[in-house]
């Protein structure tokens, strides 16, 4: 009699045992993917060569955003991890400089972008993803390398332009299939085909069009992987982009020495961005060279007067001057006329121009348990991603630039 009772217990501890293993493995854990298309215009969606990403978009959410100002890569991908915006989380340009820290300036992918006191004037969400105990990972993105306030994502990988998309897509499979520690909550994921094909040969390119196929197959391969690990229902994919593209003809060129003797200035970007501070006791001439006039193709500011819309000019990094070159004008300089690049004199395309350009507005898609089905966002700006992943991701949130009010339409 006692040992059919001890049988039967122990028979109805193993039933609930296995019903819990069970139920845990029908209860995937939430994970949620940030995907940036580096230069993926909003309307390369509509070309009809992406059926996977309008198949996301179909049983999800889509819009179209506003990059920040300046609309260049490095600063709008920290904003989209920051919510802040470069002129609050110090990633005002893809160059820039700061007095305090000296030395030789800040160039994306240069050898001092690393250097933590470039990015500390923000978290990234990342920060807070592994501050809050879950488990972050970074299959590239810009400040990612980078010890934070002393915190990386758990798994990271050092930039490197040349490592095919199959592998980047299984890296992250790799990092998902990890059984040590916590499960993975959030990851990044990052493509740059659509920038490099849309500045090399033009937004309307059929090399530009090849690459959004080729983006689109991983992406195919992202949610194939997925469903294979049963994971799809629980995933939420955002899919964004930093900034869109315009084209840029070649002759559209304002040459800087036109307009001022570059050695009474100190430059320190140009393109659709140029900004530099006068030389000591240049103040004066400089500025009766750039200020209060109407100058071919560009508009100049000093910074504390740049329009209120752009959001920029309050931080000490960003230069004296501030100009901003009307869509599909670069500036350049009679120096650099003389060396030129292989993509140099001839029709390309570029981006940093005005955000409020329809031409610089970036793709968003959400796909997942979180978000609905067919909603169609109007623009928004893109802090708002930010506060729209700690929602998804149940991580408490940095007080931020941006909000739910637009991008909260999209969530169950
Ligand atoms: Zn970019």
């Amino acid at each position: 009699m006692l040992v059919r009772r001890v049988l039967s217990l122990v028979l109805a501890a193993g039933l609930a045992l296995s019903a819990g293993v069970a139920v845990a493995r029908e209860k995937a854990p939430h994970l949620t993917i940030l995907v940036s298309m580096d230069g993926f215009r909003a309307d390369y969606l509509d070309r009809g060569v992406t059926p996977n990403l309008k198949a996301l978009a179909d049983d999800g959410a889509r819009g179209s955003m506003r990059p920040s100002f300046p609309s260049l890569t490095y600063p709008n991908h920290y904003t989209l991890v920051t919510g802040k915006r470069p002129d609050r989380n110090g990633v005002v340009g893809n160059e820039m400089e700061d007095a305090v820290i000296g030395g030789p300036k800040f160039k994306m992918n240069g050898p001092n972008a690393n250097d933590p006191r470039w990015w500390n004037q923000a978290k990234p969400f990342w920060w807070s993803v592994e501050r809050q105990g879950k488990k972050a990972a970074a299959m590239f993105w810009p400040g990612s390398e980078v010890a934070i306030d002393g915190v990386r994502p758990t798994h990271w990988m050092k930039y490197d332009h040349d490592l095919a998309y199959d592998t980047r897509v299984d890296q992250v499979f790799a990092w998902m299939d990890q059984a040590d520690g916590p499960p993975l909550a959030f990851t990044t994921l990052y493509f740059d085909a659509a920038d490099t094909e849309g500045h090399h040969y033009g937004p309307s390119s059929p090399e530009l069009t090849a690459a959004l196929v080729e983006l689109d197959r991983n992406i195919g391969r992202l949610v194939d992987g997925l469903k294979a690990r049963g994971r799809f229902e629980n995933t939420d994919i955002v899919l964004v982009a930093d900034h869109g593209m315009a084209p840029l003809p070649a002759a559209n060129r304002i040459v800087l020495d036109d307009l001022i003797d570059l050695s009474k200035i100190h430059l320190v970007t140009r393109g659709a961005v140029t900004s530099f501070s006068p030389e000591l006791g240049q103040a004066k001439a400089v500025e009766a060279a750039f200020l209060g006039k109407t100058l071919p193709h560009m508009t100049c500011w000093k910074k504390a007067r740049i329009p209120a819309r752009f959001h920029y000019g309050r931080n000490p990094r960003v230069p004296a001057i501030v100009c901003l070159s009307e869509t599909g004008w670069y500036t350049t300089t009679a120096e650099a006329r003389k060396k030129p690049g292989k993509w140099d004199g001839r029709d390309g395309g570029a981006h940093g121009f005005d955000p409020y350009d329809p031409a610089m507005r970036a793709v968003f898609v959400a796909h997942g348990p979180s978000f609905k089905p067919g909603v169609v966002l109007p623009a928004f700006d893109n802090v708002d991603v930010y506060p729209l992943l700690a929602k998804v991701t149940g991580v408490k949130p940095e007080k931020v630039d941006g909000s739910l009010k637009v991008v909260g339409q999209a969530l169950r």
